[in-house]
């Protein structure tokens, strides 16, 4: 089959190269006990193929990467031009290449004002290993080596290095990997679904009183910086109250505790934006990106640092320490056609227009049913949060990965899921008709669906 329909250029069959798959990767976030494996070979635009030719709506964008869709010919074409010119070098010292100069330049322009310089990673969790160096080096440059805390939230997920897992809320990250990053202290987030975590109070007004309680216990001399993602995503598309960031940043910027944004979910028109930041009128101090930067063709990654930050970790825009790739020329070279595309084919746009009436239609036909607790959206970021109690908000007995399962067996939609929602976040070239899909899809397989999990 797959040599007849083209698709695979692999020259195993596919049950071998299951076999194969099965004997030679170690992959994260296997479920204990699965065997199967879905083998895909190609994409275009929201839709990916497996080995066998079965074809599968990407309603996930892979993990909220690929916001120019599958299949992209103007980011091969964007690589391989920089391969053939200068592929690889890197930007430590005095050296440094056009394409990382015109992508710094690029980013600080559409960015927040004040976000005025770019450290180049890799990827997600390095920019925010990158962000914790930062922070820390800065109070210690400043003669306040005793900030080291940092705080961060429960639910919250920054990645898997040994400082980004340490920032990351869930004990998953921690838990059988110790000792893990010391002078972490994790905060209630903001949401809004949740209000048994509140006690009934305002979020808000329960997340600002624990924040300054939190500073004057461990000592506002002691504190280095927060790091919070803008919108919460792998936790499920959760929008804080509108006055939450504000808020939040007045208090630290009153006890001088850097504030850093991890968007690298939600940055380059995940939200209807080209950084999330811009939704709550507030500039953080480091923002940290990924993902969306290269709509994960290539992988890349971004640290945006205040002027004052930067200037007082190096002198003329140095910092001590880097990556081997970082200022990749071939990466900032996809970023830019990248950013390209999400321009001309007003994509920012899309993903506010699109997302919402993505949103209107799951909301329409899901809510009700008795296993759909919240349906959640920003731009294309949604979360359909499932329940076994509507009063309590009780996560699903067995977990929601049936769910995502069946979505992907008796669907074809391919999404996200954590322990109590699906994570709905195509790329942003969905179109309407494409929208109708997923709600249907949705539709099919949550009818079905009991509070028990069955
Ligand atoms: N931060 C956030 C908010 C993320 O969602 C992720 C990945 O999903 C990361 C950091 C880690 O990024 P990476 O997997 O590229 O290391």
């Amino acid at each position: 089959m797959t040599a007849a329909t083209g698709i695979s250029r692999s020259r195993h069959a596919t049950g071998e190269l299951v076999r194969l798959d099965r004997e030679r990767i170690l992959h994260p976030l296997l479920p204990d006990g699965r065997q199967d494996r879905t083998v895909l070979v190609k994409g275009e635009g929201c839709r990916v193929w497996d080995a066998d030719g079965r074809e599968y709506l990407d309603a996930s964008a892979v993990l909220g990467v690929m916001q120019v869709g599958h299949g992209r010919r103007e980011l091969a074409a964007a690589a391989a031009e920089q391969l053939g010119r200068l592929d690889y070098f890197h930007t430590w010292g005095t050296i440094t290449n056009d394409r990382a100069i015109e992508l710094a330049t690029r980013l600080t322009d559409l960015a927040p004002p004040g976000l005025d310089r770019v450290f180049y990673t890799s990827g997600g969790s390095e920019g925010n290993e990158i962000a914790l160096r930062l922070a820390r080096y800065y109070h210690h440059r400043k003669g306040a080596s005793g900030r080291n805390w940092v705080l961060s939230r429960h639910t919250a997920y920054h990645g898997i290095g040994y400082g980004s897992g340490s920032l990351s809320g869930s004990p998953v990250y921690q838990d059988g990997f110790g000792p893990v990053v010391p002078n972490v202290h994790f905060l209630t987030p903001p949401h809004p679904y949740q209000k048994q975590w509140y006690a009934g109070e305002d979020p808000t007004d329960f997340c600002v009183r624990e924040l300054e309680a939190t500073i004057e216990k461990i000592g506002p001399e002691h504190i280095a910086a927060m790091i919070g993602e803008p919108v919460m995503g792998g936790y499920g598309a959760v929008v804080p109250p509108a006055d939450y960031w504000p808020r939040v940043a007045e208090v630290l910027r009153r006890h001088g505790i850097l504030l850093i944004f991890d968007e690298v979910v939600t940055a380059f028109g995940r939200t209807g934006r080209w950084y999330s930041a811009e939704h709550f009128g507030v500039v953080p101090d480091i923002l940290v990106t990924a993902k969306g930067i290269t709509s994960g063709y290539i992988p890349h990654g971004a640290v945006l640092v205040s002027e004052e930050v930067s200037e007082v970790v190096g002198a003329e825009g140095g910092f001590p320490i880097g990556f081997t790739y970082t200022g990749h020329p071939t990466a900032c070279a996809v970023a830019l056609s990248n950013l390209d595309i999400i321009e001309k084919e007003g994509l920012l746009a899309n993903a506010t227009g699109t997302g919402a009436y993505l949103a209107a239609g799951l909301r329409s036909r899901l809510l009700g049913l008795p296993a759909v607790g919240d349906v959640r959206q920003i731009g294309l970021m949604l979360a359909v949060q499932l329940v076994s109690d509507q009063e309590t908000g009780a996560d699903l007995p067995g977990g929601t990965l049936r769910v995502a399962d069946a979505l992907r067996e008796q669907a074809g939609i391919l999404v996200r899921n954590n322990a109590h929602a699906l994570i709905v976040s195509p790329p942003l070239v969905l179109d309407r008709s494409t929208a109708d899909k997923i709600v249907d899809g949705f539709c099919f397989v949550l009818e079905r669906l009991g509070t028990d999990g069955s």
